[in-house]
């Protein structure tokens, strides 16, 4: 069976060899005809050289000087070759360039910048003086700058950049309708932070030059929101500048490295922040600071294995040892999935989409999917590479469905990239109700007026 069907694909092969041969003749004679025309008209000069031109003209376009024609001739391959992004190798550009030349210190104590003690101030005169960009859409409405960010290079490996991308359209349709402002860093601003500490510094910056952003909402790239609907209940938070996903007892009593996720968090821009994002730096430094920083938390913190400090056993540590200093601005949130670990929501995706409508945030559409330790830019992560792209895959297309469906499509499953029509093209398109009121302008207006 293996045989003939092999056989008749011969046989197949062999008609469209002889299909191609006769266009290619015929093509060729035609090329003659226009050439022969071309030059019987006067248009170029010899023969040789008219033949060069026209090929130049065509393959090139607009590079016609003739010293270089013959050399293209011989270099054809070659420039093939250069043109060839498969074959490109990227570490070419990509060098590594020297460090920064400006060193710290070691001495001293590193901070994130100058000392400031009178931001609610400041900030409160740049309102009053601004009332153009005032800083609440409407009174339960802050203004909200989502901010999330990857390294200035390239991922380690092939893929990593198309999850990137998957996941900041993710973000930018969310934002969308939630009216949300959005700001994506590539940019390492200090080199003594970087990786998970990255975002320190990048916080500060963006507080004190965004007077008009009430909440900065950081998002981690590999967490993804899977609830398009569901908007954050900000007036819960009016009393607090700091919100994360988290329980209490786990921080405060347990001191467990997992009391709470830095990945996906919510910053009132005010005094306070500054203050904390202060005590929150110093072991982020890179070197030696931050991997004596960690043999500190592994010994004090619950379950913590053996690596350099990161920024969420940090939190977990400042809050368990001054709790009287923060812990009352601090809102622990885990009605909703501020942040959602990744391997508890995704293989229960189908059962939600059975039994739930999205808008509810929680177990039952989580708000956030975060693939904590999948590494997709990276070389190495803690699972299995092939599960956690195939779970990313569905995430976003989990939530992608509640996107295209407002525009009448839908993936055929979460598992597939292509997607299927729900419903037919009609001539009154104004009079189309998507199920969750997303799709039109006014979504965005009823959500803030109706807060007022
Ligand atoms: N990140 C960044 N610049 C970098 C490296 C990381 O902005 O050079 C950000 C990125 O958004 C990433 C986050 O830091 O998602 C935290 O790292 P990761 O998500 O890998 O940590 P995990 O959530 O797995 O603990
Ligand atoms: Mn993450």
């Amino acid at each position: 069976m293996l045989d003939r069907c092999l056989g008749a694909r011969r046989v197949r092969q062999v008609h469209r060899f002889f299909r191609h041969a006769k266009v290619t003749c015929l093509c060729l004679i035609m090329t003659i005809v226009v050439l022969r025309g071309t030059i019987g008209a006067g248009k170029f000069g010899t023969p040789e050289q008219d033949f060069y031109e026209i090929r130049e003209h065509f393959v090139h376009r607009k590079r016609a000087e003739p010293h270089r024609v013959l050399k293209e001739v011989d270099t054809t391959s070659d420039s093939t070759n250069l043109n060839n992004y498969a074959t490109f190798d990227i570490s070419k550009i990509a060098v590594d360039e020297e460090p920064d030349d400006f060193k710290r210190d070691p001495n001293t104590p590193y901070t994130l910048g100058p000392k400031i003690s009178n931001w609610d101030e400041q900030r409160g005169n740049w309102l009053k003086e601004n009332p153009n960009f005032p800083n609440f859409l409407g009174p339960n409405k802050p203004r909200v700058l989502l901010v999330t960010g990857s390294s200035p290079k390239p991922c380690e490996n092939p893929v990593g950049d198309h999850y990137l991308l998957k996941s900041i359209k993710n973000k930018i349709d969310y934002c969308r309708l939630h009216a949300i402002e959005m700001f994506y860093n590539m940019a390492l601003l200090d080199a003594e932070m970087a990786g998970f500490w990255a975002k320190l510094p990048l916080i500060r910056k963006l507080l004190l030059s965004h007077p008009e952003v009430e909440f900065l909402w950081w998002m981690d790239s590999d967490a993804m929101f899977t609830d398009m609907a569901f908007e954050v209940p900000w007036e819960r938070y009016k009393d607090y500048n700091f919100v994360m996903h988290g329980w209490s007892e786990m921080i405060y009593d347990e001191k467990n490295w997992i009391g709470l996720n830095t990945g996906s968090f919510l910053l009132r821009n005010c005094q306070w922040s500054l203050d904390m994002l202060d005590t929150w730096a110093p072991m982020g430094p890179k070197g030696k600071t931050r991997i004596e920083a960690g043999k500190l938390l592994t010994k004090e913190l619950k379950d913590r294995p053996i690596f350099e400090a990161d920024d969420q056993s940090a939190m977990v540590y400042i809050l368990a040892t001054q709790k009287e200093k923060w812990a009352d601005k601090v809102y622990l949130e885990n009605g909703y999935y501020l942040h959602g670990y990744w391997g508890i929501l995704v293989d229960r995706y189908e059962e939600m989409i059975e039994n739930y409508m999205p808008g509810l945030g929680d177990h039952r559409w989580p708000l956030v999917t975060h693939f904590v330790g999948c590494k997709p830019c990276g070389k190495f992560g803690d699972y299995p590479v092939e599960r956690c792209l195939k779970q990313m895959d569905r995430a976003f297309n989990f939530g992608d469905n509640q996107i295209l469906q407002m525009y009448g499509f839908t993936h055929k499953t979460l598992a597939s990239r292509r997607v299927n029509r729900i419903r037919n093209e009609t001539s009154n398109p104004l009079e189309v109700k998507d199920e969750l009121g997303l799709l039109h302008p006014a979504f965005k207006a009823v959500k803030v007026s109706s807060s007022s």
